[in-house]
């Protein structure tokens, strides 16, 4: 399918209903979102839709832009909240009053639901019956005192709604599936579908691309975009994201709060190189920066089937994108964690030089930051490895690798020659000095290369730690 080639300027919009955190399926279609109106140098525009006063609270509102905040998803325009445009949408009821595409309906919740029942009875699906939809020559019932109408969308009785969905193809479904939606209760507060359809012609969107939870909602959106003379978007409905298990992410099983990435030593580029790849594809590149997919990314290369997250994957991207990183960036996100950890960042190595060496071989900072608390606590060799590691048999050339280490010239390459010649003189292989060594300096047998370590360290910190080799 090739995405449609816009001659208006793009418009997207991400629409978070502020119930809970940014999860990752979210983040996604945010991403979608934004990376097309980046592509066609368009706008993105962020709406807040809260008016489910029962469920969307101001921290969640804040999750979801402190989410959207570190994954760089910078919005162009908004964010709008529908609670404050609620006189818009009581203006825009009253036209469509006025224009006879909504009417009044006081069919109290009882009789809907009656009305429900004998349809279910009959085999037929449940619908408004249309009582009070006005028609020309229909004499409608009296108005019951007292009672509030709400207001209905007055849906086409007959015809097909019908759009070409940039991920799934054409879909159209028949009116007759419709119903005459309630666009407004009784005490005018709008509903759902007509503020998004009301929302996303004000902020004249051009392309909507949202999961595919919301398909159903896309026929009843397009009715009353129509009955307000607008010009439609085009949809774009992106399937799920299931789980390592084949099933939808789940709260319970998954880490799907996008900010949790955050808390697990996740960088935002590598999440979004990511998420990227979760439902969309640019021929078989795995790793590529936002720039390159704001630039590759259009709706044809979206996939129409359910992706899987894979930890693993998401992990492999992170180490790829630690390495990359900048060491002093990397010593920034990991010292609070070390100094919970007990580090001791004064008389010790360079934080961002410790990373260097230490950043190769883990998947996230949190990792990293245990890694790094090599340099930064007093070691604690564990008795029976020192009576294993530092036998009689190699103390005097520990010994003579101390002494030569007071003057040794302080480098890798000094460093290393020194080594190598104990190791001749004594006739001892690598490991025979170098476990000792990192014993005596670290307190544990894996560490970097044992003269990284040493240069590391430097001079004072290693003749002192040497000094205790007789104890
Ligand atoms: N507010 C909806 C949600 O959070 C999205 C609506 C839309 O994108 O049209 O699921």
């Amino acid at each position: 399918m090739t995405a449609p080639s816009p001659t208006t300027p793009v418009r997207t919009r991400f629409a978070p209903s502020p119930t809970g955190y940014l999860h990752v399926g979210g983040a996604r279609t945010a991403l979608f979102s934004w990376a097309y109106a980046r592509h066609f140098g368009g706008t993105f525009v962020l709406r807040i839709e809260d008016t489910d006063l029962e469920r969307s609270t101001p921290e969640a509102v804040q999750a979801i832009l402190d989410g959207m905040n570190w994954l760089g998803l910078q919005h162009d325009e908004g964010p709008f909240y529908q609670m404050q445009r609620m006189d818009r949408y009581r203006e825009v009821l009253a036209k469509m009053l006025a224009e006879g595409t909504a009417y009044h309906c006081y069919s109290s919740q009882d009789e809907v639901e009656a009305m429900r029942e004998r349809q279910r009875a009959a085999g037929d699906k449940p619908r408004y019956d249309g009582t009070w939809r006005p028609e020309a020559g229909k004499a409608l019932p009296p108005v019951p005192a007292d009672r509030k109408p709400v207001i209905r969308f007055k849906n086409p009785l007959d015809g097909d709604v019908s759009w070409t969905d940039v991920v799934k193809g054409q879909i159209t479904i028949s009116n007759r599936e419709l119903d005459d939606l309630v666009i407004a209760r009784p005490d005018g507060t709008p509903t759902y579908n007509f503020c998004v359809a009301v929302d996303d012609w004000d902020m004249q969107i051009t392309h909507v691309i949202r999961g595919d939870d919301h398909v159903n909602n896309t026929p009843r959106q397009i009715n009353i975009l129509h009955a307000l003379g607008a010009t439609l978007p085009h949809y774009g409905h992106v399937p799920m994201i299931l789980g390592t298990d084949g099933q939808k992410l789940s709260k319970r099983r998954d880490a799907v709060s996008v900010m949790d990435y955050l808390d697990k030593g996740f960088l935002p580029e590598a999440m979004l190189n990511y998420l990227a790849r979760l439902g969309w594809s640019h021929g078989d590149d795995e790793v590529f920066s936002m720039e390159q997919m704001c630039s590759w990314f259009d709706l044809s290369h979206l996939s129409s089937s359910p992706a899987q997250f894979n930890p693993e994957k998401l992990a492999w991207i992170n180490n790829h994108y630690i390495k990359a990183a900048d060491n002093q960036r990397l010593a920034q996100l990991v010292r609070a964690q070390m100094l919970e950890l007990g580090a001791g960042f004064e008389n010790a190595p360079d934080l961002a030089a410790v990373i260097g060496l230490m950043k190769e071989r883990v998947n996230t900072t949190v990792e990293l930051g245990q890694a790094a608390m090599l340099f930064y606590r007093q070691p604690q060799a564990d008795a029976a490895l020192r009576q294993q590691h530092i036998t009689d048999a190699v103390m005097p050339a520990l010994l003579e690798y101390a002494q030569g280490c007071q003057a040794v010239e302080w480098n890798k390459a000094a460093l290393s020659a020194l080594l190598k010649e104990i190791l001749a003189k004594f006739a001892l292989k690598m490991p025979q000095l170098a476990m000792p060594l990192r014993l005596l300096l670290t307190g544990q047998l894996q560490t970097p290369s044992i003269d990284a370590v040493v240069e590391l360290f430097g001079r004072e910190t290693v003749l002192a730690r040497l000094s205790k080799i007789a104890e």
